[in-house]
């Protein structure tokens, strides 16, 4: 394969996974095979895959929750809480690391939502939407952060695999789109691996920064189509047979209510999109005059 670590170069590869409990709670009864533990173990293995690609190659995992994002792989340096698991006989020490850390850093997640919960009398209702855009910032940091520390003269390509199962969340809309442009402009390519429903705003995402975006037709199939679709680097998808790209849905969210809308007012000076005409636009203040009957100018009296 021909990897960017050929080259010279490494491969940062960032998976974000949506660790939103209430969609991993309420998944159907048809895919009881199918949980976040498998779905940890499918991940562990393209990570690992991803490693061994090249000597060079770098991972991130995070995970987006619904009111944080956290590194699950590697771990801030100082604060080792999760002890990693000792690696087997003849296992490569960093596969182990990376399962060890992933699965003890999730469980501290899950195990903090539950203490939560059990604090609280009344538990309010969790949010079915994750931080993706927060993550995605998160990502785009951590990236900017190591290309910075790559030596003089070595290049490093990076990806985002955003593998997500709940729904979209318009609220997150422009920071999300933020997040898409910036990564554009990185040359930061955005893959999506969709669990359940389609995602206007990621096919937006690989859309734009000429990502694969693919929603995985049967869960059990999740490490096959990880392993052929998500696993070769963009140079070397071009070689290959892929899933055809999906119909993109440019929908924008408008800023007033947060809808998707199809057409919508723009104000002619920020591009804030609203759904109905209001005659000051909350973002940059403009005043617009509202377009009366135009008054006849009197002639001037010569
Ligand atoms: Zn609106
Ligand atoms: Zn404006």
């Amino acid at each position: 394969m021909a990897d960017a670590g050929e080259k010279g170069g490494s491969s940062l590869l960032i998976i974000i996974l949506d660790t939103n409990p209430v969609w991993w709670g309420r998944k159907k009864v048809s895919d009881e095979q199918f949980s976040l533990s498998h779905c940890v173990d499918c991940i562990t293995v393209l990570a690992n895959s991803h490693l061994m690609l090249a000597h060079k190659n770098k991972l991130a995992v995070i995970a987006a929750h619904t009111d944080s994002s956290v590194f699950l792989y590697p771990q801030y340096p100082g604060k080792q809480t999760a002890a990693a698991k000792l690696p087997d006989d003849g296992q490569y020490e960093v596969f182990g690391q990376v399962e060890g850390q992933l699965r003890a850093q999730l469980k501290m997640l899950i195990m903090q939502d539950k203490e939560e919960i059990d604090e609280m009398y009344d538990v309010p209702e969790r949010p079915s939407d994750s931080l993706i855009a927060g993550a995605m910032a998160v990502a785009l940091c951590y990236a900017h952060r190591l290309e910075k520390e790559c030596p003089i003269g070595e290049a490093m390509s990076t990806r985002l695999l955003v593998i997500k199962g709940s729904e979209d969340c318009p609220a997150q809309y422009m920071n999300f789109m933020n997040a898409v442009f910036t990564s554009q402009k990185q040359n930061i390519i955005i893959d999506a691996c969709i669990l359940d429903k389609d995602s206007g705003l990621l096919q937006q995402a690989c859309d734009i920064t000429g990502g694969m975006y693919l929603k995985i037709p049967q869960l059990q199939g999740l490490l096959q189509y990880l392993m052929w679709v998500f696993l070769p680097d963009p140079s070397t998808r071009v070689k290959m047979a892929l899933p055809p790209r999906a119909q993109v849905d440019y929908r924008a969210a408008c800023f007033c209510h947060r809808n998707l809308i199809d057409i919508g007012y723009v104000c002619s000076v920020c591009l804030s999109i609203y759904c109905s005409f209001s005659p000051i636009c909350s973002t940059c203040q403009t005043t617009f005059k509202i377009l009366g009957p135009q008054k006849l100018k009197r002639k001037k009296k010569s």
